[in-house]
């Protein structure tokens, strides 16, 4: 399959140099040259088969004329090593909890594929080294992080705004060594995002090293995250539950509603989409005025969201040819500020027990206020509240339960290399590499 810029100003690639490069020459986000329909035979026996059976036709549909069957089959399993289930919150209202994996959060399914990916196709190609450079707001940091340690020929950078993380977040990126070094720079998230974009168009830089992201722009992140909206799909199926569905992602950086769009245009049965904003409100603003105004990210309690320019949202422009009212017609929004984040996880607390973490908040709150009659909503929950201890024990004025894997983290030393938001810095200490 080929890959083209989002900018059309490059040539198509092969999915090799999609992933390595992760960024076209021209500044644009890949996007593959197709998106192939699953057969109607698919759907409907979607029930009777495994998450990563299912995830695995997916892949297929993407990768397969790239990778091998076998090895494919391989990455999809071993990527796939923990359930995502659909857990009901009310008669209509269900959580697609993301995070049993081994950061506890959704990004573990595409850095694990990821890392599989590219690991396949540095051992085919011999050895150089890749070092991937991976901006973070919070949770990709640990999943890419978890995801490549100890891959070799991989070195791993994780760029991340000082003091903007949690503790548990910083400790799952921060405490591995080996072949991940974590960089604590004196900014904001879009600081970091803007240093890993220059380091990319750095000549000097792609002379010295072999630079590739991790971020959601890398086709191999984003992608595979299609792959449980089909898994929900088949567990509402099983319940007689999947007709008039809608779909509510908490979204920053826009990739993981991307994957889901991506998913409708491969014949998934979604009626709608809601994008749910927490006080960056970028998406939500452009759905209101066909403006897209990018801003500088604020800080709210749903860190993992805190983006003020979302760069998925180029991809949602050209899957949808640039047309605001066909994007209008498959995506409403929502926002919401903090407080109103904090009194959605104390009230579905309260009245059913089932504890969010303050992203889900947004998603489960969008879908109570906006669902009609006859929907059925799945938000996507997208990470577990323990890694967000401190926001929501305060909260809900209560402890929370921290899962054995969280726990490990916890434990272990932070190490990290101070760096300032200048890119001149970045630069020198990336050459010294
Ligand atoms: C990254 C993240 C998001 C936002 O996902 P995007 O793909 O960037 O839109 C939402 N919630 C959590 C917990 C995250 O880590």
């Amino acid at each position: 399959m080929k890959y083209y810029s989002t900018n059309k100003k490059t040539p198509e690639v092969n999915l090799q140099d999609a992933v390595v490069k992760g960024l076209a020459a021209d500044k644009g986000l890949y996007m593959p040259d197709q998106i192939k329909r699953l057969p109607d035979s698919f759907f409907e026996h979607i029930e009777e088969l495994s998450f990563q059976e299912i995830a695995y036709q997916i892949a297929d549909a993407f990768f397969g004329e790239d990778v091998p069957a076998d090895k494919l089959k391989s990455i999809v399993y071993d990527t796939l090593t923990f359930d995502v289930p659909l857990v009901p919150i009310t008669e209509s209202i269900f959580s697609l909890e993301l995070f049993h994996g081994p950061t506890l959060a959704f990004k573990d399914v595409g850095a694990r594929f990821m890392a599989r990916l590219l690991g396949y196709f540095i051992r085919k190609e011999g050895t150089k080294d890749v070092n991937v450079l991976v901006a973070t707001s919070g949770d990709t940091g640990g999943a890419v992080a978890n995801g490549f340690v100890g891959v070799e020929g991989i070195h791993v950078y994780v760029l991340y705004p000082k003091g903007k993380v949690s503790e548990i977040q910083e400790k799952q990126f921060t405490t591995l060594g080996k072949n991940i070094t974590a960089i604590e720079v004196d900014g904001n998230f879009d600081d970091c995002q803007a240093l890993v974009k220059a380091a990319f168009l750095d000549a000097d830089l792609s002379e010295h090293m072999r630079l590739t992201s991790a971020n959601s722009i890398n086709v191999a992140r984003f992608l595979p995250q299609a792959f449980y909206y089909f898994y929900a799909y088949a567990q509402l199926k099983t319940l007689g539950k999947a007709q008039n569905l809608v779909f509510c992602v908490p979204s920053g950086n826009f990739g993981n509603i991307t994957a889901g769009l991506f998913g409708k245009r491969m014949g998934l049965p979604v009626k709608r989409f809601i994008a749910s904003n927490n006080n960056n409100d970028i998406f939500y603003q452009y759905l209101q005025t066909g403006v897209y105004t990018p801003k500088p990210s604020v800080v709210t309690i749903a860190n993992a969201m805190d983006v003020g320019d979302p760069s998925n949202f180029v991809r949602v422009l050209d899957l949808y040819k640039g047309s605001y009212e066909a994007i209008k017609k498959d995506i409403s929004g929502a926002t919401y500020d903090d407080d109103q984040i904090s009194e959605t996880v104390q009230e579905v607390y309260d009245e059913t027990h089932y504890l969010l973490d303050p992203h889900g908040a947004c998603g489960y709150r969008a879908l109570s206020e906006g669902l009609q009659p006859g929907e059925i909503g799945v938000f996507l929950e997208t990470a577990h509240p323990a890694k967000f201890i401190d926001t929501v024990e305060q909260i809900i004025g209560d402890k929370v339960h921290i899962p054995a894997k969280l726990a490990v983290f916890m434990k272990g030393e932070k190490l990290s290399i101070p760096m300032s938001k200048d890119f001149a810095s970045f630069k020198s200490y990336l050459m010294k590499k």
